[in-house]
């Protein structure tokens, strides 16, 4: 999916714009980790287009010169997105550094939406023809604080992504291997390739953080593998950063239909795996938790067990995927992953009819009476699915608010327990009939 990211100098409200498009989301109701505070990286919507949007100004440079620090900025934006939009302000007018910008912008060639932020009244709206000067188009006028021209500047992001035909027939999986450095996934992406007889092509990926190969197993499915363990050190300042890592592994999970998301098993879970993992959760990827260095692993009867038990409760949002312990030295059980990301892909992009549905939910109902909040009965009228990949389910209710979590959650527990979505996450959307 096309990248957009928000370049520009400090203060000229690149985050609140950021925030701003960030919520244009439908909200989906689901259990939600704390990935979402301070987030350099989003998944946005826009007139049926999906994209990704990077909020340049949120990654942490605080130990270089102000003047790298920007030229950094701009270096990601390049690298990483198909459009850039450029954040002025109406209030300051172009500065010395909006010019120095300008000229990395233009070298870069790639497409530039100019957005002059702060243009919160007519008068500034009228000023903002001096931003012509800067030869980047049009400037757009937008006011983060009130929240207006956003549609405006949208329009003019979407219109500038690639055409894409709809329903492109593509029955390639496409995975990804996530986990901090040093989990062993150069090591997997070597072990799995080791067993593939086919293989297609390596080519690096498009935004050229990761290396993409494609393969077919024995079947005959087709996979494209998205590592990102291949690229490292390229010598930029900024890929060194762990805010960068986090970056380039969410950019991959965008890619991806399955992650495989890559623990030790020796050294166990970490803070930064949790923050990739929730962004898989949310983003709908199927995922599965993949165990390594099961070998150096001293190990009794229990141990698997206990490792697991321990798992599930640091990841309880995960509960859905599967675990599986393996050695990239040894081998052992690598040959069920092909397996694996075969069946999470299968449930990830399972349809259920309507009427199927509500038998579920007439049997649920029927278990658990839905809950009276505040003196009023919550009524679920009607299930029905409007996506996979992930599976996506609206219902409709007599009234969204009272509609809590626990009970949303007791639902998609029926909805597991009745069809095979192992692995994948499920979406449910709360919908308002009176
Ligand atoms: P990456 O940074 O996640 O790509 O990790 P690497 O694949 O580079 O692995 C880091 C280190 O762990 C290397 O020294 C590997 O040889 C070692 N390693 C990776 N997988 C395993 C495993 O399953 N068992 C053992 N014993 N060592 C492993």
């Amino acid at each position: 999916i096309p990248v957009v990211a928000i370049v520009g100098r400090p203060n000229v409200g690149k985050s609140t714009i950021f925030n701003r498009i960030a919520r244009q989301r439908i909200s989906i109701i689901e259990d939600t980790p704390g990935v979402t505070r301070d987030r350099i990286y989003t998944h946005s919507t826009w007139l049926n287009h999906d994209f990704s949007l990077i909020d340049t100004g949120g990654i942490d440079f605080t130990d270089q010169p102000f003047i790298d620090q920007i030229r950094n900025q701009a270096e990601i934006a390049i690298d990483e997105a198909n459009v850039i939009i450029f954040m002025v302000s109406a209030r300051e007018g172009i500065t010395d550094t909006d010019e120095r910008i300008a000229q990395i912008l233009y070298r870069a060639k790639k497409d530039v939406i100019l957005a002059v932020n702060k243009a919160d009244n007519p008068e500034q709206r009228q000023d903002i023809y001096d931003f012509y000067t800067l030869g980047l188009g049009d400037p757009i006028p937008v006011s983060g604080s009130q929240g207006t021209g956003l549609g405006d500047l949208l329009d003019a992001v979407v219109a500038k992504f690639p055409v894409t035909t709809e329903d492109e027939v593509d029955d390639t999986i496409k995975f990804s291997l996530i986990g901090r450095p040093n989990v062993g996934k150069s090591s997997l992406v070597n072990s799995i390739l080791g067993e593939q007889r086919v293989i297609v092509s390596t080519i690096e990926g498009t935004t050229r953080d990761a290396i993409d190969t494609q393969f077919t197993d024995e079947t005959g499915q087709k996979f494209t593998m998205i590592d990102t363990a291949g690229i490292r050190k390229r010598g930029k300042v900024y890929e060194s950063t762990e805010k960068y890592a986090v970056m380039r592994a969410q950019s991959a999970i965008d890619r991806s239909d399955v992650v495989l998301f890559v623990i030790d098993g020796e050294s166990g879970l970490r803070e930064q795996d949790k923050k990739v993992a929730g962004y898989a959760h949310e983003a709908g990827r199927a995922i599965v938790i993949v165990v390594n260095k099961w070998d150096l692993v001293k190990k009794d009867t229990s141990t698997m067990q206990k490792f697991t038990e321990k798992l599930r409760g640091e990841l309880q949002y995960l509960d859905y995927a599967p675990i599986v312990f393996v050695s990239a030295i040894t081998k052992q059980r690598l040959n069920q992953l092909p397996e694996l990301i075969k069946t999470v892909s299968v449930n990830q992009q399972r349809r259920i009819q309507s009427s199927v549905l509500n038998d579920v939910l007439l049997r649920a109902v029927a278990i658990t009476p839905t809950p009276t909040v505040k003196g009023k009965r919550l009524r679920v009228y009607y299930l029905t699915q409007v996506a996979v990949k992930p599976p996506t389910f609206v219902a409709f209710v007599n009234d969204p608010e009272i509609f809590h979590f626990s009970y949303q959650r007791f639902l998609i527990n029926q909805l597991r327990a009745s069809f095979d979505f192992s692995g994948t996450p499920i979406h449910l959307i709360a919908r308002q009939r009176k």
